[in-house]
Parts: structure tokens; sequence; C-alpha cells
């Protein structure tokens, strides 16, 4: 039988960390997904199961929610720069031990590096040089 999917936070729900949370739950996988905005949440709360509002730069908030119970989690904020950190650094804090984070540029993924996250993904990076190489026509490992 195949392991059991590791439950996920996910924090910030823009366009990457919807479609990150869709991804985990449409493998079969257990979402705890949060936003501060109640209209993102409102909107997302049929398609995501477990959505919440919270501010996720609040450490007793993330304790509320059991956020420290979480082995995974992902911090999917990019352009609000100064809470993708905080966050990162409270995870961190909080234990959890493996986490993801998003990050805009370089300087803001080296950051997120030394305040905790253990993976940093670029996506406007990651997928340029993915679309490059569909462009030019070499596909096969990048489909
Ligand atoms: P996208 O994935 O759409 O490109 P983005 O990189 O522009 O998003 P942001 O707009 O900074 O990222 O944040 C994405 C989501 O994170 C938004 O829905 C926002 O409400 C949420 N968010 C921002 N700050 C916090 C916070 N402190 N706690 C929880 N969610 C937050």
């Amino acid at each position: 039988m195949a392991d059991r999917l590791h439950p996920v936070v996910v924090i910030g729900l823009g366009r990457f960390g919807t479609a990150l949370a869709t991804g985990l739950i449409e493998q079969g996988g257990e979402v705890l997904a949060v936003d501060s905005s109640p209209a993102v949440v409102q909107r997302l709360s049929g398609q995501l199961g477990q959505v919440v509002t919270a501010d996720a730069t609040d450490v007793d908030a993330l304790r509320e929610l059991g956020v420290q119970d979480f082995d995974r989690a992902v911090v999917a904020i990019g352009t609000h720069q100064h809470a993708s950190i905080l966050v990162t650094s409270l995870l961190d804090e909080l234990g959890v031990e493996s986490i993801w984070a998003k990050a805009l540029d370089r300087q803001h993924a080296r950051i997120l590096r030394r305040v905790g996250a253990h993976h940093v993904v670029l996506p406007e990076e990651e997928m340029g040089s993915r679309v490059a190489h569909l462009v030019s026509g070499e596909v096969s490992d990048y489909l």
C-alpha cells in the first residue's frame, strides 16, 4: 500500500499557494490552507476544504491552528516579503521539520534560507528556464 501523504500547511493563497494546495488535494493529501484575507478564504472555502483566516505573522494564531503538529509547511507569500520572512522564521521556531518557501528573487531566497527555509522555490526564474527549453525544442525532460 502507498505511504500516507504528509499533511501540509499552506500559508498564502495567491495564485501560487492556491495552485499548490489544489495540487496536493488532487493527490489525496490533507491540507490546512491559511490566508489573512477573509475574502480570499471565503472564495476558496468550497474548493480547498480546510481553509482558515489568520495572520500567519502572529505566532499565537499559528499555535492555535496547531501548525506545530505539522511536519510540512509551505510559505506561499511573495509580494509581502516582510510577512514571508517573518512567517518562515516562526515556522522554524515552532519546529516544523520541512519548510518550503517561495521567493521573488535570489536575495529574498537567501534570506528565507537564513531564517529557516529548507527548500526555496523561485517560480518565475525556474519557469523561465523551463520555457526556454520548450521554446528551443528540448522538451523531453521538461514536460
Ligand atoms: P501570487 O501567488 O498570486 O503571485 P504573491 O506572490 O503576489 O501571490 P502575496 O500577494 O504577497 O503573494 O501573498 C499571497 C497571499 O498571501 C495573499 O492572498 C495574501 O492575502 C496572503 N498573505 C499575505 N500576508 C499574509 C499573512 N501575514 N498571513 C497569511 N496570509 C497572508
